[in-house]
């Protein structure tokens, strides 16, 4: 149950403005929930907050709470104190994305986690670029991002795998959506609501022979993302929302 209607106007959009902040910890009403040192520096430092000001957390599975921070200084903590928001059903979308140079996979990172996906996994292709990103960071992006967008989990992000093992895996049950540039195909299709997955090729693309193995997989579609060739992470971006289009209301 959401209580943000039963909040008087004024509180609510204080509320509404109050920094956002994931946490590990079981959010519960009077919870006490330790911060890291960076989120401490990050609230007392950048947003210069203090003992008694309001913060809303999410873990990701309790929904989004009102927090009161009791201390920044030593063993920084804050105070759970009610439900904002319940937690909801969240696209079941993943993104399989041959890794690019670290700032261009840093910022699919942000976007994709922007777009809802839930769980990212790199994919290593014949032409994919060997630079590897640092696991931790991306993590730390996809988390900054969800705080951000307001969403109420952060995506999972794998270890990089061969496309060839992520296939010979997959679960037929999700459908996997090949984004091919040239291909006579129609426009991905939408998700709304099953479990699916946008599959993007590295800067030089996918060889033929993986375009062949991809055709071939019943679990497969392949899809256009229209006329022009576009860069990978453009292709990682428009996928993602049009697999969602047009959006669900969105929750009072
Ligand atoms: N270097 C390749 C293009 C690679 S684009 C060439 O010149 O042919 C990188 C990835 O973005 C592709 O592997 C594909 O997954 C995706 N992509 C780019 N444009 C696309 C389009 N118009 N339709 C579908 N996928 C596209």
């Amino acid at each position: 149950m959401s209580v943000w209607v039963g909040m008087a106007a004024t509180v609510r959009r204080a509320m509404a403005k109050a920094i956002r902040l994931h946490c590990a910890a079981l959010l519960a009403p009077g919870a006490a929930i330790p911060v890291d040192r960076q989120q401490a520096h990050y609230l007392a430092r950048v947003m210069r907050l203090a003992a008694g000001d309001t913060v809303r957390l999410f873990n990701g599975h309790d929904g989004e709470w009102a927090a009161r921070i009791e201390r920044l200084d030593r063993e920084p903590v804050l105070l759970a104190l009610e439900l904002l928001r319940a937690q909801t059903p969240e696209p079941d979308l993943w993104l399989l994305a041959a890794p690019l140079r670290r700032e261009l996979t840093e910022l699919v990172v942000q976007k994709a986690t922007e777009l809802g996906a839930s769980r990212i996994l790199p994919v290593l292709t014949a032409r994919s670029n060997p630079q590897r990103a640092n696991p931790q960071r991306l993590r730390a992006i996809a988390v900054e991002a969800a705080e951000q967008c307001e969403r109420l989990t952060v995506p999972a992000i794998e270890a990089p795998a061969p496309l060839a093992s992520a296939l010979a895996g997959w679960d037929g049950g999700r459908l996997l959506v090949a984004a091919a540039e040239r291909a006579q195909a129609a426009p991905p299709p939408r998700c709304a609501g099953r479990a699916a997955a946008l599959l993007v090729g590295p800067e030089g693309g996918f060889t033929p022979a993986e375009l062949d193995g991809l055709a071939a997989s019943p679990f497969v579609v392949l899809a256009s993302l229209g006329p022009r060739i576009l860069r990978a992470e453009t292709a990682a971006i428009v996928g993602l929302a049009l697999m969602q289009a047009p959006w669900p209301p969105s929750p009072p």
